[in-house]
């Protein structure tokens, strides 16, 4: 098998079928074998019953797992993994948000020698704040991780075999695909593709799934925020104790002062906030070791419906 197409569908519906059609016209038109595995992330609406209908239309290639549940697009991702026999693995959207037309290109740049290819966003259709909050990310990302995405959002690429299967070595719970990924290439390419408007429904990410999300790529690839709280409680003691220094020897030849209490205040404040949310980052981490010694399946399939 040259190539697998993975794709996560969580309420797509309206979308299945269109994206299908576009991806057997372009993937007809290779010189390669190919499989398209859609994973099913626990959909409520017709998703199911669609993805049943085209693997029983064209079982040759239609390769489709049906979760229990929602367990994410990630571990989605994971599970056609899983399924996937390609050389070369294709990622993708299910709401057409990645044109289908772009994978040549990226088959392309893949022969070139690269182990995995990044479909760099031109022109993203998403609403300003997602672009900006990506903008934010993406800097903090390569800050703290020292991984060099170009587009961390883009689900459009292309991975070899290799790193692939030592992405499915990599049992942790929650992650992040694109950065796992690049933590095991050698190579890493990248083509500019085009984006579109979602083609229907809506955005399976609202902002608190996005934050977890940001979570699982800072903690899941970095330890760098428990370090900066230490950082932080560091100098904020040098401060105090500086400041303590300085009441003492004021006290003795000023004498006593009761002004400012509002500033106190303020002071009292910041580092409450700053206390809380160090010990929220610190919760990140244990929580996430948490789930890792539970040791539960990370998903759970219901039914796979494949012809090999
Ligand atoms: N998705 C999924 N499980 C989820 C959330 C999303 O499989 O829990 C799929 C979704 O069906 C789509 C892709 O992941 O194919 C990207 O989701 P979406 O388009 O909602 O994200 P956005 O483009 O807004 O980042
Ligand atoms: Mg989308």
């Amino acid at each position: 098998m040259d190539v697998s197409v993975v794709i996560p569908v969580y309420n797509e519906a309206q979308n299945i079928i269109l994206l299908y059609d576009r991806l057997q016209r372009v993937l007809a038109l290779l010189p390669h074998s190919y499989e398209i595995i859609f994973i099913n992330d626990g959909s409520r609406d017709q998703s199911e019953q669609l993805l049943d209908q085209l693997y029983h239309q064209d079982p040759e290639h239609v390769r489709i797992v049906h979760f229990n549940g929602n367990f994410g697009q990630h571990m989605a991702i994971m599970a056609g993994f899983e399924q996937s026999i390609g050389q070369t693995v294709i990622t993708l959207d299910a709401d057409l948000q990645n044109p289908p037309e772009e994978i040549p290109a990226l088959l392309e740049e893949m022969a070139k020698g690269h182990d995995i290819v990044e479909g760099v966003r031109q022109g993203r259709q998403d609403n300003a704040f997602r672009r900006y909050a990506s903008r934010i990310n993406n800097w903090i990302r390569a800050k703290t991780t020292g991984i060099r995405l170009q587009d961390q959002g883009s689900m459009l690429r292309a991975y070899d075999r290799r790193v692939v299967d030592l992405m499915l070595m990599s049992k942790e719970q929650s992650t992040f695909i694109p950065a796992l990924a690049y933590s095991y290439a050698s190579s890493p390419g990248f083509v500019a593709v085009k984006h579109a408007q979602r083609h229907s429904g809506y955005s399976k990410y609202s902002l608190a799934r996005l934050l977890r999300l940001h979570f699982d790529l800072m903690a899941g690839f970095s330890s760098a925020p428990l370090q900066w709280v230490t950082f932080t409680g560091m100098s904020v003691s040098i401060l105090s104790f500086l400041f303590f220094i300085y009441m003492v020897i004021r006290r003795l030849v000023i004498g006593p002062e009761a002004d400012g209490l509002f500033t106190l205040f303020a002071i009292q404040f910041l580092l409450l906030g700053l206390l809380l949310f160090s010990v929220g980052i610190v919760g990140e981490y244990v929580g996430r070791i948490y789930l890792e010694v539970r040791k539960r399946p990370r998903f759970v399939i219901k039914k796979v419906l494949s012809k090999r």
